[in-house]
Formats: structure tokens, C-alpha cells, sequence
């Protein structure tokens, strides 16, 4: 039995405008966030209806939240570092995890791609973006994880099922958590090395540590990283859904900057509410 109807990751236009609609057709509803995502850099927004006056992103953000929230949407101020798909979906941050009938992705366009040397080259040849389905390939054999948070940590947890030698690599980075299960190096890398397949990392330092797997989970897991671990399928970067939000999941949505499209706040708003119908739908059906 889930925990809730339906799970929005996302707290932007997009996830607060399904949200909304979910709330009130009854569902239960929760929207877990790391916090302001595109709105946090927007200094004046001045081109959406009925704002009245021009607002900042964070002013915009915290009123969409508060509306949510006085409606009866629970909100998780927290990371979403997993998601996996059994019926059901679950949401797992670094404390909790929640279980839903249907999940929304909102989560706009978070994903970095490290400029790093090699790492295009060798995508699918040692470098990966997904544990959960790379990790078996590299079973006893040494690994690297790229990244500095909660998410390289999971990423790492994930990997030190099939092998135990898992290195986090944080590319000049303080490491933002305890990582100290792990063999940490801070250096900044310069090169993902090898002939055919991943074979090391160098580092500006001039050391070299050897590899046959580089996992990249820099920052915070964005919504293709999530979308592609429950086997949605991903097109140029994006999210790919239909003219309903409806992803090659059943039960899966996606609406906003992480779908493509106009990078806009009406875009977002729209599509969440539509994405809610949607969601909507699939839990009364
Ligand atoms: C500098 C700047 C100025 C802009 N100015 C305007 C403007 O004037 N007018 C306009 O219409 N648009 C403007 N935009 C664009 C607008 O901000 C975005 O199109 C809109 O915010 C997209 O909404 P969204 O909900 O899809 O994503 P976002 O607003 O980016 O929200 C994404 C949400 O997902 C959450 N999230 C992401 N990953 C995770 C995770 N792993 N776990 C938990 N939560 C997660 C984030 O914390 C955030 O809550 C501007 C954007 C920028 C960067």
C-alpha cells in the first residue's frame, strides 16, 4: 500500500502547479524539494500573469510553496538521492523513503555535466551515469564515483554492493557529507584516461589512480539521472513524454524545464497542471 496517490520531486511552477491540482481532486499529495531550483537565480520576474508587480524568483518560489502547503500538500524540504519503480514508485532521500501510485518529475534542468576530459569519449565505455544500472558490469573491479554530495554517496553505497573498491572523486570539491566509508580524493581531476575503455583517472597533481568505471553524480541527482534508473526514455538530455506528461512509465510524468521546450515560469505551470490531470487519471484508474 503507498504511502501517498502521488509523489511531485520539485518544488519550481512546475511541481507547486501539479501539486495544486492533485491536492485539490482529493489525492494525497507530496512534493519533496531541495529548494528553489531556477526561480533561486531569477532576480525579476515581470512576465507572468497576475504577479501584480515584478517579483523576485525566491519570493515567487516561497508563495507558490505556501499556497501548496495551505491547500494540505506535504512538503519534504530535502534531496531526492533514489528513485526506483516496483508497481509502485520509491522516493528515497537520505533519511526517508516514500512510496507513491504515480510520480511526477518537476525538476527542472539540474543536471551538470562535468567538463572533464574524456568524459564524452568514453560514455558507455567505462563512463556511466546510473549505478543502480552500471554497477553489475564492474563487479570486483575498481571504481570511481565523480561528484561531492549525497548523490555521489548514494551512487557510491550503490556501487560497494559488487565491488569493494569504490573511490569518490570530488574534482577540487569539499565533499558537502560524510563520506568517510569511502577512499575520498579531492584533487582536481584532468583526464579520464584509457585505450578503448576506461582504464584511470589523472589528476592535476600528476597522480593517476586506476579504474575500470567512472560514475558521474555531480551535485544534485537531476531528473534525466532519475528518469533514466526507472527506464524512461531520455532524448537529447531531456525527458521524452507525450502530449499528456505521460513518460514510457506507466504512472510516470514529467512536466516543466525538465521536459524541454520554452525554459519558461507559464510553460512550467501549465504543464504541471496538466501533467497533475494526468496523474490524476492513472491513480482513479
Ligand atoms: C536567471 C533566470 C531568470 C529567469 N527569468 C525568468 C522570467 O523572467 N520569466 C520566466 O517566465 N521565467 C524565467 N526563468 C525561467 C524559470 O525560472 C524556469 O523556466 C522555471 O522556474 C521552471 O520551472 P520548473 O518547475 O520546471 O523548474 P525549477 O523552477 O528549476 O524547479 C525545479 C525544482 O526541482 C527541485 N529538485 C531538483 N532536483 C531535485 C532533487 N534531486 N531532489 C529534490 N528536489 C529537486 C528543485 O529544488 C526545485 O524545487 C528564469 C530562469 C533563470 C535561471
Amino acid at each position: 500500500m503507498a504511502d501517498y496517490d502521488i509523489i511531485i520531486i520539485g518544488s519550481g511552477p512546475a511541481g507547486v502547479s501539479a501539486a495544486l491540482y492533485s491536492v485539490r481532486a482529493g489525492l494525497n499529495t507530496l512534493i519533496v524539494s531541495a529548494g528553489a531550483g531556477a526561480l533561486a537565480k531569477a532576480e525579476k520576474i515581470e512576465n507572468f500573469y497576475g504577479t501584480g508587480k515584478p517579483l523576485t524568483g525566491k519570493e515567487l518560489h516561497a508563495s507558490g510553496e505556501k499556497q501548496a502547503e495551505d491547500l494540505g500538500v506535504r512538503i519534504v524540504r530535502e534531496q531526492v538521492v533514489s528513485v526506483e519503480y516496483f508497481g509502485d514508485f520509491n522516493v528515497s532521500t537520505s533519511s526517508s523513503t516514500f512510496t507513491s501510485k504515480a510520480l511526477i518529475l518537476a525538476t527542472g534542468t539540474s543536471r551538470k555535466a562535468p567538463k572533464i576530459k574524456g568524459i564524452a569519449e568514453f560514455e558507455g565505455k567505462g563512463v556511466s551515469y546510473c549505478a543502480v544500472c552500471d554497477a553489475f558490469f564492474y563487479r570486483k573491479k575498481p571504481v570511481a564515483v565523480i561528484g561531492e554530495g549525497e548523490y555521489a554517496l548514494k551512487e557510491a553505497l550503490e556501487l560497494s554492493h559488487v565491488t569493494d573498491n569504490v573511490t569518490i572523486l570530488t574534482n577540487g570539491l569539499d565533499p558537502k557529507t560524510d563520506m568517510s566509508k569511502f577512499n575520498v580524493i579531492t584533487d582536481k581531476i584532468s583526464e579520464i584516461c584509457g585505450e578503448e575503455n576506461v582504464s584511470g583517472v589523472s589528476f592535476e597533481s600528476g597522480d593517476k589512480l586506476e579504474v575500470k568505471g567512472v560514475f558521474i553524480a555531480l551535485g544534485v541527482a537531476g531528473s534525466t539521472d532519475m528518469a533514466r534508473k526507472i527506464g524512461a526514455v531520455i532524448k537529447d538530455g531531456k525527458i521524452s513524454v507525450n502530449e499528456n506528461l505521460e513518460t514510457s512509465v506507466p504512472g510516470l510524468f514529467a512536466a516543466g524545464d525538465c521536459v524541454g521546450g520554452t525554459l519558461q515560469v507559464y510553460k512550467a505551470v501549465y504543464e504541471g497542471a496538466l501533467a497533475a490531470k494526468s496523474a490524476i487519471s492513472f491513480v482513479r484508474k
